[in-house]
């Protein structure tokens, strides 16, 4: 071990003492990978630095909203002037009508949309909305796709929930999860068959487009448009989390990227610009059933709040500008997955790689990997060894087989060169 985690090694004992597990979020403990948590005291682009001076090219990127890289300058001003005539008022401001304004000018069938403090709010609020708006009682949400830790969506969730092995929760009573069906996804039967048995009483279909809480897996060649036609036809409402996809795949989205238009759409990460911020909109006949004007009640006392929209309008009006930065994201990402997998031929280790854009998953299994089913068959053992080889040559992935890797911005062609570097020399180990 050259890496010298000392430190870090300190900073855990000492929050463990304060915090469960010392962490306030689970996969931040790298359990799942046989590893112990780094502290990390700095961010610079696609650099981070932990407790113990070590440089790490980070892929987790705050997992998901720093696609503008750490410490943006465009992002740290905005906070700073915000910041400086005052943090919260719990009044409106007049950024949070600016943010709304570029938001909805990302998608087209949204009119309104409100503003929470994180995902887990969005998604569970969007399916009050909708269970108010159809006056149903069902949902449909999919195996391996995570839409926060709110009790009726803690059902096959993906990610850290499936990482920990732990079956939805416990503390969430089954009477809670009832109305919650939770299907395979890209399998369109099993949705068909869902709306044969419950008839006019499935209020949303609520899904990830383009999966990132498995690992990455996109939809199947139709399968979004099949969602489309099946909600629309029983009157059901069509919500796309694009929590992760959001303004990530492209400035609009996943909902651009395929051209499929939902009936509402939750947000997240980067519309916060690494602020908590989180949001769901779409038309107006919907949006306008949310208290004040309707019976539908949601509320925050940090919702809207100054330093957080500051941060978002400056990370979206970047993208809006540069949008670019989505094409060379695409190429950059191309390259690093391409060159990681010729790597591991190489070496005679068998994974598969999916990847959409700057998103994108090594697995440790042939594949293909198309849901949680075959996400389920990784080898998660050679993957926290690949993960330990890879933190030891200076490359910080997501400390969990089924995460989903990013790209930023200020990602570059060393960067890329030097991870393709990292990862031989890990392979070689693996297969060792
Ligand atoms: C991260 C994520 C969430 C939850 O967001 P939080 O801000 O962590 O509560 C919900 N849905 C998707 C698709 C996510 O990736």
């Amino acid at each position: 071990m050259s890496r010298n985690t000392d430190q870090s090694r300190k900073l855990q004992h000492r929050a463990e003492q304060f915090i469960p597990g010392g962490v306030n979020s689970p996969v931040r403990a790298f359990r799942s990978v046989g590893s112990e948590p780094l502290y990390i005291v700095r961010g610079h682009g696609s650099h981070i630095y932990d407790a113990d001076g070590n440089d790490y090219i980070d892929y987790i990127g705050s997992w998901g909203p720093l696609i503008l890289g750490h410490a943006a300058p465009v992002v740290i001003d905005a906070i700073i002037a915000a910041a400086r005539n005052g943090t919260s008022f719990g009044a409106s401001t007049p950024a949070e009508a600016d943010l709304a304004e570029l938001i909805i000018s990302a998608f087209t069938h949204m009119q309104k949309v409100r503003f929470v403090s994180s995902g887990t709010e969005a998604t569970m609020s969007a399916i009050r909305l909708a269970r108010a708006y159809t006056k149903r009682k069902y949902i449909v949400k999919f195996e391996g796709c995570y839409h926060g830790h709110s009790d009726g969506l803690l059902v096959k969730a993906g990610s850290g929930v499936a990482t920990l092995g732990i079956p939805g929760s416990a503390g969430v009573p089954e009477e809670f999860t009832q109305f919650t069906l939770a299907l395979p996804y890209n399998d369109t039967n099993a949705v068909e068959q869902a709306f044969g048995k419950f008839k006019h009483q499935i209020a949303c279909v609520i899904v990830e487009p383009v999966v990132g809480n498995m690992g990455c897996v996109p939809p199947a060649p139709g399968y979004l448009e099949a969602l489309r036609a099946m909600t629309a036809r029983d009157n059901s409402l069509l919500i796309f989390d694009e929590v992760m996809t959001g303004f990530r795949l492209a400035f609009g989205g996943a909902q651009e990227l395929y051209g499929i238009q939902p009936n509402l759409t939750t947000m997240g990460k980067i519309i916060g610009g690494g602020l908590p911020v989180g949001a769901y909109g779409g038309p107006s006949e919907i949006m306008n059933l949310i208290a004040p004007l309707g019976p539908v009640y949601q509320a925050g006392t940090l919702s809207g709040n100054p330093l957080a929209m500051a941060a978002g309008y400056a990370t979206l009006n970047y993208l809006l500008k540069h949008k670019d930065v989505y094409a060379t994201l695409d190429k950059l990402a191309a390259e690093l997955v391409a060159g990681v997998a010729a790597a591991a031929k190489d070496a005679g280790v068998t994974i598969s790689h999916n990847r959409v854009g700057s998103m994108f998953t090594w697995f440790f299994t042939a594949g293909p990997v198309t849901d949680w089913t075959s996400a389920e068959k990784c080898d998660t053992k050679a993957f926290g060894n690949f993960f330990r080889a890879m933190l030891e040559n200076g490359i910080y992935l997501p400390p969990s087989q089924f995460e989903v890797a990013f790209l930023s911005a200020t990602h570059t062609e060393q960067d890329m060169q030097q991870t393709i570097a990292a990862a031989k020399q890990a392979f070689a180990g693996v297969a060792a």
